[in-house]
């Protein structure tokens, strides 16, 4: 069999991808298996180029600008492409700290931002409870970041796919067990059945598994991450995220239009352990009725686990890789939804036009190598 380009990885990186090469009018095969623990429908869906920011992330930051300022035309687009709705919330994000060590992080949070030219308006706790009336009445101080936003990454995944669909990708379930090669070159994969398909093009996007078996140095590691979704029903939920220090722990609660409160989430270096904890899970609603002691009322609906595609720099590896004909679009880590829009376009502009630019290359460790 044969593709002119095959994308291996079916989550929102992947499936997007797909979709931007196939309307630009290459044959494209989308191959996945959907293993437990893709990120992608676990996630919580905020796109937070600012809140998610590390001291050491800086370089992260304008690569998650870029995507964020895409994000409403992405949306709109697919909306039209498919009639299917993706739950964009441009609320802001409110930032909330219980003790004073908390508040000596968002301060430090605060000043990161500010050094880093993103607008946020500091407030006491009275004012973020003038903000969110349901916060906890112990909450001390509060950052208001206009430009954090949010998704519904379930249903943006379903229209990904209708999208994708939409545009001429051939969705194949199956598990690519190893590249096929002419010399440096990759030119298409087998797969678990002893199928084979080869391509012009491979574009790499396995998430957590991507280092399994390219057969070169490709660190990503899982990061794992357990978070809970709660029902309100008749109750109130908020209507913006909430990101909050408790006592030194970290907690968000990102509602949905649909009712539902996400809860998030731990981080956890276990390798590919898919199990939730009792300790996981415990501490999360703990921290999150500390800062809003309603969700001790609404309905426990779901624990899930999913796993960060973490590089040693917790950005994402994007681009030309060591083998020719192979692309890479790995290790978004806690960025992914929020990257989506674009990844997919630099991934599709590179694998249709060749064009690489500069914002791209500082994602990509195998410059000049191929
Ligand atoms: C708890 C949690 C909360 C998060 N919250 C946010 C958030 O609020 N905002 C944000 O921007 N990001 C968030 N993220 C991160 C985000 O979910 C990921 O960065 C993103 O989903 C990665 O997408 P992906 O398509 O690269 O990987 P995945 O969604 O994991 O998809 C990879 C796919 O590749 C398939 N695959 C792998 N190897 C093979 C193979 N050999 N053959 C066939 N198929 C294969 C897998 O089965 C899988 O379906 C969160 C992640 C977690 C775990």
């Amino acid at each position: 069999m044969w593709a002119e380009v095959v994308v291996v990885g079916g989550g929102l990186i992947g499936t997007s991808i797909a979709r931007g090469i196939a309307s630009r009018g290459k044959q494209v095969r989308l191959i996945s298996d959907d293993r437990a623990g893709t990120a992608s429908p676990v996630a919580a869906g905020m796109l937070a180029p600012a809140t998610e920011v590390a001291p050491t992330e800086l370089g992260l930051l304008q690569l998650n600008l870029a995507s964020l300022h895409r994000y409403a035309d992405f949306a709109a687009e697919l909306a039209a492409d498919t009639g299917l709705p993706v739950g964009l919330r441009k609320t802001p994000t409110v930032s909330v700290a219980v003790d004073s060590d908390d508040v000596a992080r968002l301060d430090d949070l605060a000043e990161i931002l500010a050094g880093a030219g993103v607008d946020v308006e500091r407030t006491t706790g009275r004012q973020v409870r003038r903000r969110v009336p349901l916060i906890a009445p112990q909450i001390r101080a509060g950052l208001i970041i206009d430009q954090d936003w949010s998704v519904d990454n379930r249903l943006l995944w379903s229209a990904l796919r209708a999208g994708a669909e939409a545009a001429g990708v051939t969705r194949q379930t199956g598990t690519v067990t190893a590249l096929i090669r002419d010399d440096d070159r990759c030119t298409g994969v087998e797969l678990a059945d002893g199928s084979r398909i080869e391509a012009d093009t491979v574009v790499w996007a396995t998430g957590a598994w991507a280092g399994d078996i390219v057969g070169f140095d490709l660190p990503v590691r899982p990061v794992k991450g357990q978070i809970l979704r709660l029902k309100a029903h008749q109750l109130p939920i908020p209507e913006v995220t909430v990101r909050a220090f408790v006592h030194g722990f970290e907690v968000y609660l990102v509602p949905r239009d649909s009712g539902e409160l996400v809860i998030g989430a731990t981080s956890e270096d276990r390798g590919f352990e898919t199990m939730p904890t009792a300790g996981g899970v415990g501490d999360l609603l703990r921290d999150a009725r500390a800062v809003l002691p309603i969700t001790a009322e609404y309905e426990f609906a779901e624990v899930s686990v999913g796993f960060r595609p973490a590089s040693a720099s917790h950005s994402p590896i994007l681009g030309p890789s060591p083998l020719d004909g192979l692309i890479l679009a790995v290790g978004h880590h806690r960025n992914g939804v929020l990257l989506t829009p674009i990844t997919a376009e630099l991934i599709a502009n590179l694998v249709v036009d060749g064009a690489w630019p500069e914002l791209a290359a500082a994602f990509n460790p195998y410059q000049g190598v191929s």
